[in-house]
């Protein structure tokens, strides 16, 4: 007898809209409750024909008084209604036998669909159908966001599972003041009435409340979700300030004292202040996790090479990441500059290094020798083993992921105790950012630049006017300065039409004879690439042609212009770090914009936005929130938020009000009521929460 064929046990199978739902993460019974409709559609009414606008979406009720094939202008299924106050034509363009059946005439029908005028009176096309009578709805009928293979039928069955379900008690605590300029949303406007209602909300509802989202079942949904976010965060903070850390303290005569003496220029007033803070958390016995935001040129390299002086004197290494072969070469010879000196080791480590060169330096690291390690990634490799890192400075750190920021961290030896982290960034995060997404962080901010710095002027020109350009670089060039020329890629791509950095450099050499021009791009061998940049520092190379590979932290202050092409397709911030490579010296500065426009076409709005930002300020926060106004928060936030949840109903532009109730709230509820706390945080995130903590 044959064996019965092995089925998979149904139990364990997914279904297809099963397999959707997981898709769209919904996963848990408040994932399904909190999966807000998109738009609602009103099927509580019947409407007579007769009061039908056009344009609206309707419910009927109406009888078939014909139904027909026609073939004119193609096959299609015509059906006559009427509901006594007027007639409607409906057609179909696909159909099946049993429609044919479903609308016989003298049947009877629930109908629904967009109504349209014409000639012959009304229309609808495609419109839904059923038998008429029945019991109408008393709620509005939700459509969710949803994805192939999930019906909105099955979804909505879904939420109303998951809405029965999920644990929905309250989680704020009564006492909780709450000071806001709206009814208080506890009671009436509890969670589970507010979900209720944004579910299935009563015909008689505003529909521009609930469009803007200021219905008070949206307030109460948007200060859940900041809270739980600012909850988060909070706990990741304290947490992290359990943990310990060496106390680090300046000595008086020590090695923070003779840098500073050492250095060609005196601190600023905000290098100064900045300074003190991070002076504050290092001589705490509590890890450092502190932002220094400074825009490009505010001189935040002097500032981490003091905070690392003070933890060299106390006997630990420190160690400083940046995210270019390029910019850890220039940290690599100014730190040594400043500190060999001083008898300071530093090794150097890099992906790019000899075999032999690099067992040097992992020997240095290893045995404590060398006081100071700077390099790329190649720091956190496993094989990297530091003999007692106390403190750890991340340049550029947006640039890195969030498990890169936990490698480096990995590198303390010592069990129980977590490297100080400073964390720089040239790319300012707007307040409301910094409040949400940051307020895990200590933020510092270089908000001023070393003085005799002469702004940089900013001009757009049309790649037509390139030669003029040429003619500008000239006289640069005959004053003893320097250019960089960034071109957006290194290859002809015919779909693009960009001029590629190979052409361009082999023009600009025709167009400047006794002229030394360098080419500098991404795929160059790293020892060509580094000679490239010798020449170009010690100031015998005149023009430097590249792609964005120097974008971030380039530092040749004898560089006065700064000409990019086709600036129309980088993102603000990136033009604004490639324009802080000028104006860092006494001298006036300027940066091109050359924009081209395929076939004679116009710039997109964004890309005129982007460049007229550029034209209008040198600040970088006004950068940074124009930037966020163009892109919003998910680009802006990037690796910080690589699978951790971006906010999805509050609006920062627009709830900065519940934002800053939420800010001033989470200490006072983690205080006095930390099991509410608790609960609130694993209601709203989950296992997702953990993101938070790099
Ligand atoms: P960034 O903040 O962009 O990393 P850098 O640390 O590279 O800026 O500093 C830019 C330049 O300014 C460097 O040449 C640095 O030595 C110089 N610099 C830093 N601080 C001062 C200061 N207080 N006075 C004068 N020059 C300074
Ligand atoms: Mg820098």
């Amino acid at each position: 007898m044959p064996l019965p064929p092995v089925t998979p046990t149904p139990s364990k199978a997914l279904s297809a809209p099963q397999k959707a739902l997981r898709k769209l993460g919904l996963d848990r019974d408040i994932d399904l409750a909190l999966h807000l409709p998109l738009r609602y559609e009103d099927e509580t009414r019947i409407v007579k024909l007769r009061d039908a606008r056009e344009g609206d979406t309707v419910q009927v009720e109406a009888t078939v008084t014909s139904c027909d094939i026609t073939f004119k202008p193609r096959r299609q299924l015509l059906v006559t209604v009427d509901d006594a106050s007027d007639t409607c034509v409906l057609r179909f363009f696909s159909f099946y036998p049993a429609h044919q059946k479903a609308l016989a005439v003298g049947n009877r029908l629930r109908l629904r669909g967009e109504v349209r005028g014409g000639f012959g009176g009304l229309t609808m096309m495609h419109p839904t159908f059923k038998a008429a009578g029945g019991e109408l709805p008393g709620a509005l009928t939700p459509v969710y966001p949803t994805v192939a293979g999930l019906p909105q039928t099955y979804l909505r069955r879904a939420v109303i599972t998951g809405l029965n379900h999920a644990d929905l008690t309250e989680t704020l605590p009564p006492a909780l003041p709450l000071g806001l300029p709206w009814p208080d949303p506890r009671g009436a406007w509890d969670l589970r009435a507010s979900l209720q209602f944004l579910h299935h909300p009563t015909p008689d509802v505003s529909m521009a409340a609930l469009e803007d989202r200021s219905h008070p079942a949206w307030i109460r949904l948007k200060l859940e979700e900041l809270l739980a976010q600012q909850l988060s965060q909070l706990t990741a903070k304290r947490e992290r300030d359990r943990l310990r850390a060496p106390r680090l303290v300046p000595r008086p005569e020590g090695l923070h004292a003779q840098l500073l003496a050492a250095l060609p220029f005196t601190l600023t007033a905000a290098q100064q202040r900045v300074g003190e803070e991070i002076a504050a958390d290092l001589a705490r016995a509590a890890p450092m996790h502190r932002l220094l935001q400074g825009d490009v040129g505010a001189g935040k390299t002097v500032v981490a090479a003091l905070a690392a002086m003070v933890g060299i004197d106390a006997g630990w290494q420190c160690a400083l990441m940046a995210p270019t072969e390029i910019l850890a070469s220039q940290h690599f010879s100014k730190l040594v500059g400043w500190l060999e000196p001083l008898g300071i080791k530093v090794a150097w480590l890099t992906g790019s290094q000899k075999k032999k060169e690099r067992t040097t330096m992992l020997a240095l690291v290893a045995s404590g020798e060398a006081a100071l390690v700077v390099g790329t990634h190649a720091i956190i490799q496993e094989h990297v083993q530091f003999k007692n890192l106390g403190l750890a400075v991340i340049d550029e750190q947006h640039r890195f992921g969030v498990a890169q920021r936990l490698a480096l961290r990995g590198k303390m030896q010592e069990d129980g105790m977590e490297p100080h982290m400073l964390m720089m960034t040239a790319t300012p995060i707007p307040r409301t950012l910094a409040m949400s997404y940051y307020a895990d962080l200590d933020v510092s901010v270089l908000d001023e630049l070393p003085p005799g710095r002469t702004p940089v002027v900013t001009k757009v020109v049309s790649d037509s006017r390139r030669d003029e350009v040429v003619e500008r670089i000239g006289a640069q060039l005959s004053q003893g300065r320097q250019v960089y020329w960034v071109c957006p890629l290194i290859e002809e791509s015919e779909a693009l039409d960009l001029t590629n950095a190979t052409q361009t450099h082999a023009d600009l050499s025709d167009a400047l004879p006794g002229v030394m021009v360098g080419l500098l791009h991404s795929r160059m061998p790293v020892a060509e690439k580094k000679a490239v940049m010798d020449l170009f520092t010690s100031g015998v190379m005149g023009v430097l042609v590249s792609t964005t590979v120097i974008e971030v932290g380039v530092d040749v202050p004898n560089a006065s212009l700064m000409v990019i092409e086709h600036a129309e397709r980088f993102g603000l911030s990136q033009l604004h770090q490639l324009r802080g490579r000028v104006g860092r010296g006494a001298a006036a500065s300027a940066c091109v914009l050359l924009y081209g426009t395929p076939d004679g076409g116009r710039l997109s709005e964004t890309a005129r936005e982007r460049l007229r930002a550029m034209v209008e300020t040198n600040d970088g926060f006004e950068i940074a929130r124009r930037d966020l106004e163009i892109r919003g928060p998910g680009e802006f936030l990037g690796a910080r938020q690589s699978g951790a949840p971006l906010l999805r109903f509050a609006d920062l532009s627009t709830d900065t009000h519940l934002l800053e109730w939420a800010k001033a709230w989470a200490p006072n509820m983690l205080d006095r009521h930390p099991h509410l706390a608790i609960r609130h945080i694993a209601r709203w995130l989950g296992g997702k929460s953990e993101y938070l903590k790099a």
